[in-house]
């Protein structure tokens, strides 16, 4: 689960991480209200999306007067922020946070991720902050330090100062960035995140603020994340796969227009490759799981078909568990109940598949029937061409 950033910031100040003043606003009027409030002269308005990417977007704004800050508000709230990391539908913007403006000396990169591999967690830093690290990676990985910390030890001052020194950092900083790292380990551990993220963390003056924050919550642990569970904003995720999680289906929003239904999270990942091998493109990942009934099938057909953009579906069952016959059942009531109106291949082997063929062939529906993976793809990339 994402956080927004005043949420994230919210954590960081819990923890003693430093950030600027601000406040949420929703409106013009809140904005100009939020400014005056936190006082001074310079402030900073920004989009909360569950996105980066935000300045080049237009999604940050630097404002002189409480009205400037109210009329930059005005301007996004309601509007969708594009940046290269939302896709081209960008994500709705209904809320900025109005910060102090700070005078930047240098921008800093840090970040916590899971160092899988080692089953570490990795802090990776770098004195080139404020730009995409993905480009730092590519272009100048030498500019990257990455320190793996060992779950009995925990972060050593020692780590953090090494740290501290290849980010260019001296005397007074670098204790500041090893309780900054210190904190940020704990956050990190004790709300069971996926990703900190802060870029920049910045260097004004002789002081090392926090002035962007991303945190990422490991899904799988937010039973016991009651609080922060209950600060998800749904307006930022894929409708469809909120639904799909309400229904315990394993469902991901593709690009394509060939919907997949499929049990089994790795024969899901082999038919979105078959599909492609042929020349087609999957509008989504979907994993209907072992124990799939006749409702979930029937669930699933309505949450794929939700999806304008599909021209045809494919249906990719192995019985193993499940029975073929029930299925077919599932997926006879599924085209019934739902309507389907565009072509549907169904490749079902395994636990009474003869049965399943023999009631989809005399369903009297439009069902096309293909024997193995290569012919359903095949079938289904050619149905959603015509
Ligand atoms: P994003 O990563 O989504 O682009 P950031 O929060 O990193 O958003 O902001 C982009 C840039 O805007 C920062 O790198 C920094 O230069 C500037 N900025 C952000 N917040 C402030 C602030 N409070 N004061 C001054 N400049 C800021
Ligand atoms: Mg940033």
């Amino acid at each position: 689960m994402n956080l927004h950033e005043y949420q994230s910031k919210q954590l960081f100040a819990r923890y003693g991480i430093p950030v600027p003043n601000g406040l949420v606003a929703s409106n013009g009027a809140e904005a100009a209200d939020a400014a005056r409030k936190l006082g001074g002269a310079k402030w900073v308005v920004k989009a909360q999306v569950h996105a980066g990417g935000r300045g080049k977007a237009g999604g940050v704004k630097l404002v002189d007067s409480p009205e400037a800050a109210s009329e930059a508000t005005e301007k996004m709230i309601g509007q969708r922020l594009h940046t290269h990391q939302t896709g081209p539908e960008g994500l709705p913007i209904h809320q900025v946070f109005v910060e102090q403006g700070s005078k930047i000396d240098r921008e800093l990169y840090v970040s916590l991720v899971l160092n899988r591999d080692k089953g570490h967690v990795a802090f990776i830093v770098s004195p080139a902050g404020g730009m995409d690290i993905e480009e730092v990676a590519a272009h100048t990985p030498e500019k990257l330090i990455r320190v793996n910390v060992h779950p009995a030890a925990g972060l050593q001052d020692s780590q953090c100062r090494v740290m501290g020194f290849g980010l260019g950092l001296k005397g007074d900083q670098i204790k500041q960035f090893t309780k900054i790292a210190q904190a940020l380990y704990k956050l990190y551990l004790d709300t069971d995140c996926s990703l900190v993220e802060i870029n920049p963390l910045i260097v004004t003056g002789d002081k090392l603020v926090a002035l962007d924050a991303k945190i990422n919550i490991e899904d799988n642990a937010l039973f016991r994340q009651k609080e922060i569970a209950g600060w998800r904003d749904a307006s930022q995720e894929d409708e469809m796969e909120r639904v799909a999680a309400q229904h315990e289906l394993n469902y991901v929003s593709l690009d394509g227009n060939i919907a997949c239904m499929v049990n089994g999270a790795g024969l899901a990942m082999a038919t979105m490759d078959v599909i492609q091998l042929h020349g087609g493109s999957p509008a989504n990942f979907l994993d209907v799981g072992g124990g799939a009934t006749k409702e979930r099938v029937s669930t699933a057909f309505n949450l794929i078909l939700s999806n304008p953009k599909v021209k045809a579906i494919l249906v990719n069952i192995f019985g193993g568990i499940v029975r073929c016959d029930m299925i077919a059942e599932g997926i006879i009531a599924a085209v019934k109940d739902v309507g389907v109106k565009v072509p549907v291949v169904v490749r079902i082997e395994g636990t009474n598949a003869e049965q399943g063929r023999k009631l989809l062939s005399e369903s009297g529906l439009a069902v096309i029937a293909a024997k193995d993976l290569t012919e359903a793809a095949k079938k289904v990339v050619a149905s959603a061409k015509k």
